[in-house]
Order: structure tokens, then sequence, then C-alpha cells
């Protein structure tokens, strides 16, 4: 689905698959937990799209839980979007981070698919009220 790399804390080389590494076969999906701080993670519209909507409202259900525990538990300071869940709709559309759509690719499987579309932060419609972590200054006179 994508090109993306992971870095390996075990054997410092990037894997190309977010549970275990391609390079030195260990799992590594524990650090993917979270985002690392030391990037900017995108922010976007995630578009969840069933093939079959005839279980829709159960397979909902179902992602909507994964949803509330890997993203809204870990991130209490967000309006919350699980009310999006509660359609029989084939799409469910919501706001987020880059690395969310991989979660959800992953819950989903084999009966749908899920749409990244990157949004400026302007175009989000809950801006947050944070500032993203920065690295620490260096002291003045360690330069
Ligand atoms: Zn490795």
């Amino acid at each position: 689905m994508s090109d993306e790399q992971f870095f390996c804390e075990y054997c410092g080389y990037n894997s190309g698959n977010r549970e275990r590494c391609t390079h030195c076969g260990r799992e590594i999906a524990h650090l993917f937990e979270n985002p690392p701080q030391f990037t900017i993670p995108r922010t976007g519209r995630i578009t969840l799209r069933l093939h079959d909507r005839t279980d829709s409202e159960n397979t909902w259900k179902e992602l909507a839980e994964v949803w509330r525990e890997k993203v809204e538990d870990t991130r209490p300071h967000k309006p919350s979007q699980l009310e999006n869940f509660n359609t029989s709709a084939d799409t469910v559309e919501l706001y987020g981070l880059s690395y969310m759509v991989s979660l959800m690719q992953e819950a989903m499987g084999a009966r749908g698919s899920v749409e990244f579309q990157e949004l400026p932060h302007e175009q989000m419609p809950h801006r947050p009220k944070y500032q993203l972590p920065r690295p620490p200054t260096v002291p003045r006179n360690k330069r």
C-alpha cells in the first residue's frame, strides 16, 4: 500500500514492514504505537470505505472500538469522532494523522480500503490547541 519505512531500533536499519523488521526479523510494532516526536505527522482526511455494506453497521461498530482504543484514548485532548462510525453508509470520514491510516487499514483487513488526503492544518476542522513538541534548545554556552 505504501513504501513507508520504519526505523528498527534493534539493528539500526529501516524496515519496510511495521510489524516485523524486514532486516533483522524482530518484532518492532510496539516502537510505532505512538508517532515519533521528531517527525511532524501529516494531517488529513481519512476515508474508510467498505467493499460491501451488507454488514456495515457491525463493521463500523467494531472499527469504532479500534479507533477509540488506538486513537482517542491516546489523544484525550482532541474532540471525539466516534459518532462518525454510527452509520450504515459504506464510508466513514475522519480527520487525523497519517499514522492512523495503517492502524485502520489493519483493523479493516480485506473488508475495505482506507484513503488519506493530506490537508494543511488550516483546513482541518479542529485546529490543534497545543504546539508540537520542539527539540530541546541547546544552551548558549554549548554552541
Ligand atoms: Zn531490525
